[in-house]
């Protein structure tokens, strides 16, 4: 049970937080959450340069990321993650540090950085043979969704929605067009073309998104980046999530409206394949 907290491996027990952590006070904070695969983390440096540009986006006076890449790999030696075969993540979280409370933040404060892992709750294997539900719901977020904020809120009750109404993820609609999933992006297969909305603004742009497209990409497949309605969502061949605790997940229903089908695309299990080989 050790954590990281700020260049010490500690015991969780002792990882205490500042009541006075922006963090904690504002959601003045951003996050990663990375899959270790057989005990090797996928694709560690895209996930930093990501927290990079979040960090940098919000003003936080962000570490050199050569340093915090050495941090994760010490942290993980520590706790033996690299001969572990059991799947999963790594948690990291920065916030813009501790300060006596107040809106407008204090320039150059200390960020405090923390990171844990813990093995990943296995999926039923349905979700992903058969495929998941769906349900839309308006997209109520900022308009800085490519910033990983700790900021959740809008997607925790979306969420919730989905679980109460027995679906996997909630699809998130902005002026009649998808976003993304609460925690995963959405992909559609439109007569053997692959989509999926561009990164904008609106969205966070997944490295299991960018893995999808440059799997589908090598296998031949056209992929586009345009925007999605509603209508041409439901309309769609296959729809499939992507994410990292997501993977490549078919959703075979949404909204009462069966997708293709209603079982797992020939295309989407292909990806979900060849995405599973790459990780694995
Ligand atoms: N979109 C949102 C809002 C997310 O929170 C996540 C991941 O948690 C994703 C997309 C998928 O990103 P990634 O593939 O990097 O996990």
């Amino acid at each position: 049970d050790k954590v990281y907290r700020s260049g010490e491996i500690i015991r969780r027990s002792e990882a205490a937080v500042d009541i006075e952590d922006r963090g904690f006070q504002f959601a003045d904070g951003i996050y990663e959450v990375v899959a270790i695969w057989n005990g090797s983390p996928f694709r560690l440096e895209e996930h930093l340069q990501r927290l990079m540009r979040s960090g940098r986006e919000l003003d936080f006076n962000m570490p050199d990321i050569g340093w915090i890449k050495e941090e994760c790999s010490d942290y993980l030696e520590e706790i033996n993650c690299f001969s572990g075969d059991r799947d999963s993540y790594l948690y990291i979280q920065v916030s813009r540090g501790v300060s006596p409370r107040s809106h407008a933040y204090e320039d150059g404060l200390e960020p405090e950085i923390i990171m844990y892992a813990r093995e990943l709750e296995p999926k039923p294997e349905e979700y992903f043979s058969r495929g998941v539900r769906a349900i839309l719901l308006p997209d109520e977020r900022w308009s800085r969704c490519y910033i990983k904020s700790v900021a959740l809120l809008p997607n925790v009750m979306a969420k919730k929605k989905a679980k109460k109404a027995g679906a996997y993820e909630s699809i998130l609609v902005r002026d009649g067009f998808i976003t993304e999933g609460t925690s995963s992006n959405v992909f559609i297969v439109e007569a053997g073309e692959v989509i999926t909305p561009p990164a904008t603004n609106y969205i966070l742009n997944g490295i299991t998104r960018r893995a999808v497209l440059e799997i589908a990409e090598k296998l031949g497949f056209k992929c586009s980046r345009e925007s999605v309605s509603r209508q041409r969502l439901l309309a769609a061949d296959e729809v499939f999530l992507t994410g990292t605790t997501t993977e490549v997940m078919p959703v075979v229903e949404i909204d009462e409206f069966e997708i293709g089908e209603g079982s797992p695309g020939e295309i989407t299990s292909r990806l979900q394949e060849e995405y599973w080989q790459l990780c694995r």
